[in-house]
């Protein structure tokens, strides 16, 4: 099942006809997205006459994905959505895209171009890739011979067979959309304004922000949007389980309907609308819904180029670095790396491929560095809930959280005592024999200074055999260095409270 064929968009091919696209380069970048384009830059600084082509089946010059489900939903003025634009954090507008189309250079100059540049074939899917021969084949048949290439394709999303189903069936086929893209949202977006119900699949990422995010933009609460996953709560794969119910009730907080340990078994059309059978035979009846369960590597160039997939994670197995083959490169959601810390990983997020395509981008160019960084990710669920994280974060793994007093309680607590790094006192440690008789910490355990469910500030370490392996800050921000240094030193700590007041939770 391919979902492309089933989206109803024309594909503008840009240069329309083949014979415009260079047919020998130097650089030869595989997919349009943020791995892709920070591989350029890095191309460019180390070789500033480099001549880079880009190819990506998408219709737009690269852009960011991840204000599509956070801000550029908040935008009040609709110019600014139009343009692709969206209020940062800071105040500022900024566009999705990270260069204006003037920047780029055209396909039918690049080659003549004194100064090398990039250009960048929309609209065009490359079908083969020959690491021996070193050329690639696009969907007219036409072969691009290069001398390094990357392979950026990202990830794509997945669809389980119930939804496959939906999207199959002409009556359901547009009442049930994917997210991933420029196209997406627009879809997602105009469809809102004219709906009274939205369901929202999936308790991950992309389903929690989208919800909170249309949740939002109904203000005045005359719309149901409603959630629906699988898990406990919300971001219940990431979380320890205290902290996901906590998370959820935010969520709830922010207006979304959270329908938790569901899962949706049918879907059919009735009278226009599509209604979504849960799986205790409850029904919802919905104007469409967004399904975000998850996504994966895109790696459709592996059969035909020889190249190795990890059977477990998906993505194509790099080096450390980043070499798939020799003159090949992998960046981004679609590479599955070894960290030389934490094991054979794959990661899907922003910060991930802004590192990545950046030393692809340099060892392309003739550097040789390995891949030693540890990339961060952050969320954000409503005006409560924002976190950035680093390493493994899985909730499955036993973890030590350590969380501030709430304001009323710090402020009191700083009058009556001014050492802010007292002992803290209410740890519940549950811990298990290994079979060498150590102790180990078993279960997810939760330190607050004041003993009461107040988690609106704090740290949580994610253990393996005792050693820190993950962190995420919550509500605690520009920490990510030290995360980073504490996960680099890979040891066992005897006090976590210790280490948890390096993130100084209880200053602001
Ligand atoms: P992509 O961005 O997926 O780019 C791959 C490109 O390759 C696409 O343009 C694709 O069309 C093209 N392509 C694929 N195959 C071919 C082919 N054969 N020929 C030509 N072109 C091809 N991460 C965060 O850390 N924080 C966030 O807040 C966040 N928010 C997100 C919000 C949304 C809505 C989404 C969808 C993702 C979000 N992410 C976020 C994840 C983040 O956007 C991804 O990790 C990131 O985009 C990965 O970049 P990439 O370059 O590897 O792949
Ligand atoms: P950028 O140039 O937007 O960011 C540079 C630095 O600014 C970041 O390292 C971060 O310290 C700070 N920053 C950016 N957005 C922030 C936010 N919402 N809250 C606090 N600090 C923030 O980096 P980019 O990679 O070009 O960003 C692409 C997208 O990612 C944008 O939508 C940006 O807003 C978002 N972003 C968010 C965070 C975050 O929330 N912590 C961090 C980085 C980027
Ligand atoms: P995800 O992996 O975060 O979440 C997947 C969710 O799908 C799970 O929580 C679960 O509820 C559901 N699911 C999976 N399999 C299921 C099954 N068999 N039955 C029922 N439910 C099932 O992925 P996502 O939320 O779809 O996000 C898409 C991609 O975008 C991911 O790569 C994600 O990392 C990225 N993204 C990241 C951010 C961020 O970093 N802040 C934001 C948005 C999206």
């Amino acid at each position: 099942f391919k979902l492309e064929e089933k989206k109803k968009r024309p594909i503008q091919k840009n240069p329309s006809n083949s014979k415009d696209i260079p047919k020998d380069v130097p650089y030869l970048l595989i997919g349009g997205g943020t791995a892709s384009f920070t591989a350029f830059r890095a191309i460019k600084s180390v070789d500033p006459k480099a001549k880079v082509l880009m190819i990506t089946n998408e219709n737009f010059y690269p852009y960011m994905r991840p204000p599509l489900s956070k801000e550029i939903w908040f935008n009040e003025d609709k110019e600014l959505v139009k343009k692709k634009a969206f209020k940062q954090w800071n105040g500022s507008e900024r566009s999705l895209f990270y260069e204006p189309e003037e920047f780029y250079t055209d396909c039918t100059s690049l080659m003549e171009a004194p100064n090398g540049g990039v250009a960048v074939a929309r609209g065009w899917t490359v079908k083969k890739l020959d690491v021996n021969e070193k050329f690639v084949t696009l969907d007219d048949g036409t072969e691009i011979r290069f001398g390094k290439c990357l392979l950026a394709t990202g990830a794509k999303p997945k669809l389980l067979p119930v939804f496959q189903a939906a999207k199959l069936n002409e009556k359901t086929s547009d009442l049930v959309k994917i997210y991933r893209d420029i196209h997406d949202f627009e879809d997602a977006y105009n469809l809102f304004e004219k709906s009274a119900d939205v369901a929202v699949v999936g308790g991950g990422f992309l389903g929690s922000e989208l919800a909170c995010a249309m949740a939002r933009k109904d203000a005045k609460g005359n719309k149901n949007v409603y959630q629906i996953f699988k898990e406990g709560g919300n971001m219940g794969k990431i979380l320890p389980e205290y902290l996901s119910a906590w998370t959820t009730n935010k969520v709830k907080n922010e207006g979304v309907k959270v329908i938790a340990d569901s899962e949706v078994v049918a879907l059919k059309e009735k009278n226009k609308k599509l209604e979504l059978t849960l799986n205790d035979g409850n029904t919802l009846l919905v104007d469409y819904a967004v399904i975000a369960v998850g996504v994966e590597a895109n790696t459709d160039l592996a059969d035909e180029s020889g190249l190795e997939v990890d059977p477990e994670l998906g993505g194509y197995l790099v080096n450390t670095e980043l070499q798939a083959r020799s003159d090949i490169y992998v960046a981004g959601d679609c590479a599955c790396f070894y960290d030389t810390k934490l094991g054979r990983r794959r990661f899907e997020h922003h910060d991930h491929a802004v590192v990545t395509g950046r030393l692809a981008g340099e060892n392309m160019a003739g550097a040789r560095k390995p891949y030693l960084h540890q990339s961060m990710f952050w969320s954000d669920l409503g005006p409560d809930v924002g976190y950035e994280a680093i390493g493994i974060v899985d909730s499955t793994l036993p973890t030590v959280a350590v969380f501030a007093k709430s304001e009323k309680k710090t402020a009191s607590k700083t009058l009556e005592n001014e050492n802010k790094d007292a002992k803290i006192e209410n740890a519940v440690v549950e811990e298990e024999q290994t079979e060498k008789g150590e102790k180990r910490l078993a279960k997810s355990v939760k330190v607050s200074e004041s003993g009461d469910e107040d988690f609106n500030k704090g740290v949580i370490f994610y253990l393996k055999d005792d050693i820190v392996v993950g962190v995420v800050m919550w509500n605690v921000f520009n920490k990510i260095g030290v995360a980073r240094q504490v996960l680099m030193d890979h040891r066992k700590y005897e006090d976590l409270n210790e280490v948890a007041k390096l993130f100084t939770i209880h200053e602001d």
